[in-house]
């Protein structure tokens, strides 16, 4: 099983009540604060500061007494990473490589559109599921993320936002499977969500899985309004399987049986993500596949074309022909999106910045899954 940032294994560090805040929801701080005698209104006037003010660290919060701050930065980080790499796109795109305190690294990213500015973020240091067009997959897992690490990067992103251009949406499609690493991502999602946390609206967050039936079915019991998205990327097992190995003991068959089961309980669409590889998955009889998969639960498509990088193992279809797979969904009747690519001058696919940093070796490929 792999290694768990949680706060016991970094308290060494520091003592053993170092506790990350941004991973904290505001009912625990406010237990904190009463076990030191303060009064709930505390607990919110730092929060305010963290989440609405954008304070780093304690010495900022000018409206708290010296000892008061002191006694908070003795047991409370803020912020845990610094900002390792930053790249930003001629479209607006900015990638920036975060390092935690134990070397590893997670990438987050801004994507601008229009008036939408949304944080495409990281749920694990590295991914188990292994797609062969994929660079994340590259090295397997090397640990998940904490709470406090996934709504650190959704801080960092929102950072370079400005006030007429707030951050609006935040996506669970960056490296790593976000329900492989459920309790802390669902941990996360709520202090994105909460009002005092970075109050973006549950049906502005989107997670995005290579389908785990088990896993989709508890989140459609959260109680939480956020959008689902499965990452199909092709219409039948055969094809699924050499693209996503570790989907080889989920048929697409169970991925419709637990998407219609998330639209029943949460009256929430499914997104199919598909990346159309030239050649691969991106066939008029591929789209007639997908067609009838459509038909079998209430789902959108979205087509997103593969980006190239070096050492291909596959290759970026040409606009016409996504458009051709497009319509031919269209026709059937499946509402489908095509997806803009983002960042193509800078390494914005998921994976490329931190194998680049972590000089991870090459087998494969990265695409773009910042979709929506
Ligand atoms: S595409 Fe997503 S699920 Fe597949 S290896 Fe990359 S990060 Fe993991």
């Amino acid at each position: 099983m792999s290694k768990h940032r949680g706060q016991p294994s970094r308290a060494s560090e520091r003592t053993s009540e170092w506790r990350y805040l941004l991973g904290t929801p505001l009912e625990t701080f406010t237990a904190f604060c009463a076990e030191h005698d303060l009064p709930a209104y505390r607990a919110r006037q730092v929060y305010e500061w963290v989440f609405r003010k954008g304070a780093e660290g304690f010495e900022a919060m000018t409206n708290l007494a010296k000892p008061l701050r002191t006694l908070l930065a003795e047991h409370w980080t803020i912020y845990a990473s610094t900002i390792a790499q930053r790249q930003e796109s001629t479209d607006g795109t900015i990638k920036l490589l975060l390092q935690w305190a134990d070397g590893a690294t997670s990438e987050c990213v801004l994507i601008p559109d229009e008036k939408r500015r949304t944080a495409c973020i990281s749920s694990q240091v590295g991914c188990p599921v292994g797609c062969t067009f994929c660079a994340s997959g590259i090295g397997g897992l090397q640990r998940q993320l904490a709470p406090s690490e996934i709504v650190e990067q959704a801080m960092r992103v929102r950072q370079l936002c400005d006030d007429a251009h707030p951050l609006s949406n935040v996506v669970l499609m960056g490296l790593g499977e976000p329900l492989a690493n459920y309790g802390s991502v669902l941990a996360a999602v709520r202090i994105v969500n909460a009002e005092a946390g970075l109050n973006i609206g549950a049906r502005k967050i989107t997670i995005s899985t290579v389908g785990l039936p088990s896993q989709i079915r508890r989140l459609a019991r959260e109680g939480l309004q956020v959008n689902l998205a499965i990452s199909l990327h092709a219409p039948n097992d055969a094809l699924r399987k050499q693209l996503i190995p570790w989907a080889k003991n989920v048929s697409i068959e169970d991925l419709v049986a637990a998407g219609r089961d998330f639209f029943d309980t949460t009256g929430r669409e499914v997104t199919l993500e598909y990346i159309l590889l030239a050649g691969v998955n991106d066939q008029l009889d591929h789209a007639h596949q997908l067609t009838k998969i459509c038909r079998r639960m209430r789902c959108n498509v979205n087509l997103i074309r593969y980006n190239p990088v070096a050492d291909l193992g596959y290759q970026r279809p040409e606009s016409f022909a996504a458009h051709t797979f497009a319509e031919e969904l269209r026709s059937r009747g499946v509402n489908v999106h095509v997806r803009k690519s983002r960042g193509l001058d800078i390494d914005a696919a998921c994976g490329q910045l931190r194998r680049k940093s972590a000089d991870v070796s090459t087998k494969g490929v990265s695409i773009p899954r910042i979709a929506r």
